[in-house]
């Protein structure tokens, strides 16, 4: 008997003894059978500018943990061995909600960031750690592609407190022929997310597939339309998984950051070295926040105000 699983956009019909397309959502006699849920294929403590989130408690570390499997099916994978090529479940020994809950507080950090691969397709134990971490005084930090559908996304975003969401292009037509996707879910999500709680978004540049001016003046009027201070991240594409298309060319994704930044306050450049990543003043553009590498100094703010001209940075979205 086959059962339909209605978590993300992809709608699945999975036959018994198979799994969906994110290959860790599986049925068993007409019922969910979800081996992977608290398999962690990563732990690891980091700046929580490496999600990247630059306007959420600038300069702090995160306690971080990573899943397997993915919803979309992107063929330049930068995280395939975990999202695509990962082991069966067999050896590995799964963590309960608790268990992690109880790590990040030993780990003395402010939160919990599910990132590497993609949570949501881990719905239900993602869920209840969010509701744990939440009761034990942590913030919830979430990284994803924002591939869910309505229903499951408005009960889940009320427990995140940040989100990190992958805006892989802005044309349909990529999302369907290249991701196996659709565009539409993940500008739905990104709208509801940046109503609901602090949003950043990511783009990975790659050349001659989603790098067209054109196309990313499309993405940032989107933003621009939620929100002129939501954080834009351009991020470098290397070659990776099944694309050995060339690395992005560091002029070229500076000089599309600036091309975008007139629709935008706040448009960063990643994956590279020496691009733009210090934050100013969208007021009188003083260096609030100077970053090199992971090193962050928020020497131009004091008492939450920039200081500058003495705006108080909250109102930029900037969470200290
Ligand atoms: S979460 Fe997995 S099984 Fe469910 S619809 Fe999406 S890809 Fe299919």
């Amino acid at each position: 008997m086959a059962l339909n699983c209605f978590l993300c956009p992809n709608n699945c019909k999975i036959e018994d003894g198979y799994f969906g397309v994110c290959g860790v959502r599986g049925a068993v006699d007409g019922r969910f059978n979800l081996p992977y849920n608290g398999l962690i294929s990563a732990i690891s403590t980091d700046p929580v500018e490496k999600k990247p989130l630059y306007h959420f408690h600038p300069g702090k570390t995160i306690f971080s943990i990573g899943f397997f499997g993915c919803s979309l099916s992107c063929p330049f994978c930068q995280n395939y061995r975990i999202s695509k090529e990962f082991p069966a479940p067999s050896d590995a020994e799964p963590k309960s909600p608790s268990q992690i809950v109880d790590a990040a507080l030993k780990s003395g950090s402010f939160g919990i960031a599910y990132t590497y691969s993609e949570p949501l397709i881990h719905y239900e134990w993602l869920l209840e750690c969010l509701k744990t971490a939440r009761t034990a005084g942590l913030k919830n930090i979430l990284v994803t592609n924002g591939y869910i559908n309505p229903e499951p996304a408005s009960e889940l975003i009320t427990y995140i407190d940040a989100v990190n969401i992958d805006l892989k292009s802005f044309s349909e037509d990529f999302y369907q022929d290249v991701l196996k996707g659709r565009l539409q879910p993940v500008k739905d999500f990104i709208t509801l997310a940046s109503k609901h709680t602090h949003t950043e978004i990511t783009t990975l540049v790659i050349p001659d597939k989603n790098d067209s001016e054109e196309e990313l003046e499309q993405a940032a009027g989107f933003i621009a339309g939620l929100g002129k201070s939501i954080p834009w991240h351009l991020s470098a594409y290397y070659p990776s998984y099944k694309y050995n298309q060339r690395p992005t060319a560091p002029e070229q994704l500076i000089s599309l950051a600036e091309k975008v930044s007139k629709q935008l306050n706040f448009v960063y450049t990643g994956n590279i070295a020496g691009g733009i990543s210090d934050t100013l003043c969208p007021v009188c553009g003083n260096k609030l926040i100077i970053r090199t590498g992971y090193r962050t100094l928020t020497s131009g703010i004091s008492s939450g105000k920039c200081t500058g001209c003495r705006t108080d940075v909250s109102s930029f979205g900037i969470i200290l």
